[in-house]
């Protein structure tokens, strides 16, 4: 097995911490592995970003429950991993240079924040929505990343969402991102909760607005789960 970051041959070690363990696949090797940084410590309650003190609701998150409009939209956002420099650099080539088989490094952790986010109950129930790509995005990009993100937890996606418009909007301003027109729009409603899934969550906008559409459209409750907190 060669790591899938830099490509070098993967040595299993054993020692007396994991010799009595079962032999887990490992896609990245130990230096590359180091890479990926859990978030853990204080998040803010609604979205994972870091905070000074845990059970803190950050001022991002405050102000998003001020404005009318999206006050309650979106329930809660988890994710896994940092934005570091490291996962900028995995991101990018796993989505935009198609490196379709990197997802393989964040399997487990994928499936194990996925497990202590969200109770068993809402797992059992919730149906698993990809944030859609544009046609345009999809075929430039062969897969779509919230897709390969769902397959990981070995669940089925349930496409309920289409994008009705472009979605570069990284010129803009946040300001200008929140008043922009909804990208989405219903292919078939659901009465049962639902949980986003994204590869990142940036300014929560683009979140915001998928889980507007399915709450108006039957969804109780609209959570997000993304792989980066950025
Ligand atoms: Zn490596
Ligand atoms: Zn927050």
């Amino acid at each position: 097995m060669h790591c899938l970051w830099c490509d070098q041959e993967i040595v299993n070690e054993t020692h007396w911490g994991n010799v009595l363990l079962p032999d887990r696949v490992k896609y990245l090797c130990v230096r590359c592995e180091s890479m990926l940084e859990k978030l853990d410590g204080a998040l803010c309650v609604k979205c994972s970003r870091p905070v000074k003190q845990g059970g803190e609701t950050c001022q991002d998150c405050r102000r998003w429950e001020k404005l009318d409009q999206w006050k309650g939209a979106l329930k809660q956002n988890r994710s896994v991993y940092a934005y570091n420099k490291g996962m900028q650099e995995m991101l990018a080539k796993w989505k935009y240079r198609g490196d379709y088989k990197l997802r393989e490094a964040f399997q487990v952790d994928f499936q194990a924040s996925y497990r202590n986010a969200f109770s068993s109950d809402l797992r059992k129930h919730a149906m698993l929505v990809p944030i859609p790509l544009s046609e345009e995005r999809l075929y430039e990009r062969g897969f779509n990343q919230a897709v390969a993100l769902i397959e990981l937890l070995d669940k089925s996606a349930s496409p309920l969402l289409s994008r009705i418009h472009g979605e570069k909007q990284s010129k803009k301003s946040r300001r200008q991102r929140i008043q922009t027109e909804n990208p989405f729009s219903i292919v078939e409603t659901t009465d049962k909760p639902v949980i986003l899934i994204d590869d990142i969550y940036t300014t929560g906008t683009t979140l915001r607005h998928a889980a507007r559409t399915l709450k108006t459209n039957g969804s109780p409750e609209v959570y997000s789960f993304t792989l980066v907190r950025s």
